[in-house]
């Protein structure tokens, strides 16, 4: 066992916590990401922000300067940074989230959830939520638009308390009226909310700061409250450690350099030579050296041969660019770990392997074939698949070669609308094609989520319709009905009647039975429904209609009055074999009341 390296963590170690910006599209988040990233501010050569790979660290300078006119509340001591700095994703979205490979494991300490003032909850800030909540990632939400509220005065000098004091009236009742109903419409998500300058248990509530990407308003109220959340309520966290946490955000080629990682390094330290092990996609991990750290050099002069400087080591937290060879396979969101002797290898290569989501991916018995090659935009295609209850089966990073159809395959005996393989954004091999189209197994290859989801939603919606028409006559739906004595017109064969259906649904093509005594006397199918004189395909609970039934079978027909009488109840005849397709072909036609009532029928005529 690999004795775990304990280290003496200490609150006066404070590293860089890592902030990602998520949220609905066009709330905001690119340009909240420049304000804070805060390009307009005087880069001072020793100070200054510096762009990393991946990511933006704003320096503890910057943040003093950027949040000096923050006020403290009445009483309380002078706000004081404690942190070194802030290392900002530089991309938005919800794609470093969906990277992570485990739940619980996320890359950021804390995030920023962008919402428009103007907007409220939308889509995917229920989605971003959603996911935050998934990784026990905590998150500060940013109010943002604030300018576009009518005639509001903006000056990014001044505190957003002082700010808000110092508008119109009516403005004023436009933000709390409009920050009320955003409040409302998150806790309808299940967030609770208050203002950041209440400072309230934020196990209970995630803080609100309104802000303005575009003018600069409350962006200093939102940086310190950043930097206060993760100095006073979570240090333990952003205590540097030096055990090694590092996530690779992307795999990329980089000229020179070949197929190179890109790495958040949150804690621990790398140095050129180390041998780090990291999972890989063809299910083997990565064992490989360190040969160059790479961070985008500073001063822009000294571009001679490079754009990168190349330390000889590194120290968390920060963004790097990783130089080694064999790193084709590597995962973006996947962890990685240094062996620091040779006996530590084989541990650490099982460890890290172990660690692959794939494993962690829970795959049906039956169900598709999922590729793709990238994991976080297959876990968002696993998302849409489970959403629309869709099974898979098998999921993999990587090229179509002819296993994976033999695998595909197999289906095609189970479930053949499943023999499908959806492949996202890699190639088909020949022999694989091959294969598949030989045996009948679907390949949809695309390379965007959507695309690849529509189309082989289409491929099952075209498959239920032809089915839903095979077996449009052997899945019978559920019904109970009562005659109506003063409409009863005909008494044979076709029987003609006025009936009230008590429960469940009649179609015309329904086989009806009635039970008398202890027997069951089949009286024929529904040829016609009827209301008000017209034609209908089908009667519901509660209706009076009157129904055309015709002696399909080869015994003589029944009578009413002399097999069974006005006062019987007619019901569905069902039958084991139409249970069975109601459930395969017709499940979302069927209420769960419907459902009932075939529990109900399958009693009465003692069908196992
Ligand atoms: P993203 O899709 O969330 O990254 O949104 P963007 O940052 O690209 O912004 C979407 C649009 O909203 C752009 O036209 C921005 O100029 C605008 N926008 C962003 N923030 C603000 C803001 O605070 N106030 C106003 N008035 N417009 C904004």
């Amino acid at each position: 066992k690999i004795k775990l390296r304990l280290e003496n963590r200490s609150l006066d170690h404070l590293r860089a916590p890592v902030i990602c910006v998520l949220g609905h599209v066009d709330t905001g988040k690119t340009k909240l990401l420049d304000k804070l990233r805060c390009t307009n501010v005087q880069k001072s050569e020793a100070g200054g922000i510096t762009q990393q790979i991946g990511a933006t660290n704003v320096p503890i300078d910057v943040l003093r300067e950027l949040t000096k006119i923050v006020r403290p509340p009445k009483g309380s001591q002078p706000f004081k940074i404690k942190i070194p700095g802030l290392l900002i994703i530089d991309t938005p979205g919800h794609e470093h989230f969906r990277l992570m490979r485990s739940r619980g494991s996320s890359l950021c300490d804390l995030a920023i959830l962008v919402v428009d003032i103007m907007h409220g909850v939308e889509p995917q800030t229920i989605e971003s939520i959603k996911l935050l909540q998934d990784r026990g990632t905590p998150f500060i939400v940013a109010l943002n638009k604030i300018d576009r509220l009518f005639e509001w005065q903006s000056n990014p000098k001044k505190d957003f308390w002082d700010l808000l004091k110092m508008q119109k009236d009516h403005t004023k009742v436009e933000f709390e009226h409009r920050l009320s109903s955003a409040k409302l419409q998150l806790s309808e998500q299940g967030l609770n909310t208050k203002m950041y300058y209440e400072y309230s248990d934020p196990k209970e509530y995630s803080w609100i700061v309104p802000t303005s990407a575009i003018t600069g308003d409350g962006i200093a109220n939102l940086i310190a409250t950043v930097v206060k959340y993760n100095q006073e309520i979570q240090p333990e966290k952003i205590t540097f450690s030096e055990e090694l946490e590092a996530t690779v955000l992307e795999v990329k080629q980089t000229i020179g350099h070949g197929i190179t990682i890109d790495v958040i390094l949150k804690n621990g330290s790398l140095k050129i030579g180390d041998t780090i092990v990291l999972p890989g996609s063809k299910g083997r991990p990565i064992v490989t050296q360190i040969r160059a750290l790479l961070l985008p050099k500073p001063n822009r002069e000294l571009r001679i041969k490079t754009e990168y400087a190349e330390p000889k080591n590194i120290k968390g937290c920060q963004g790097v660019k990783i130089v080694a060879k064999g790193l084709k396979s590597a995962i973006a969101g996947s962890s990685f770990l240094v062996a620091r002797c040779q006996n530590e290898i084989e541990i650490l290569k099982d460890l890290s392997q172990e660690k692959e989501i794939l494993g962690c991916i829970q795959c049906e018995k039956r169900g598709v074939y999922v590729q793709g090659s990238l994991l976080g935009s297959l876990e968002a295609l696993l998302e849409l698949l489970k959403q629309d209850k869709i099974p898979y089966s098998n999921v993999r990073l990587g090229n179509v070669i002819k296993s994976d159809v033999v695998k595909a395959s197999i289906m095609l005996e189970h479930d053949p609308k499943f023999a499908c393989i959806l492949a996202l954004d890699v190639e088909v091999e020949r022999d694989a094609q091959e294969y598949a189209d030989a045996k009948g197994v679907r390949i949809f290859k695309e390379d965007t989520v959507y695309r690849l989801f529509d189309s082989f939603k289409k491929h099952i919606q075209n498959h239920q319709k032809k089915k839903r028409e095979e077996f449009k006559n052997i899945a019978v739906f559920p019904c109970m009905l009562s005659i109506l004595p003063q409409h009863i017109y005909r008494k044979s064969n076709p029987i003609i009647v006025g009936v009230r259906v008590d429960a469940g649904v009649v179609k015309i093509g329904t086989p009806l039975c009635v039970m008398s005594k202890d027997s069951f006397i089949q009286i024929g199918i529904v040829a016609d429904i009827q209301k008000n004189e017209k034609t209908i395909p089908i009667g519901k609970k509660g209706d009076e209609i009157c129904l055309k039934i015709e002696n399909v079978s080869d015994d003589a027909p029944k009578m009413m009055g002399h097999h069974f009488d006005a006062d019987d109840i007619i019901m569905s005849s069902i039958s084991r074999q139409s249970i069975d397709a109601c459930k395969e072909h017709f499940r979302s036609e069927l209420k769960n009341e419907d459902w009932k009532l075939i529990i109900l029928l399958k009693k009465i005529f003692g069908i196992l």
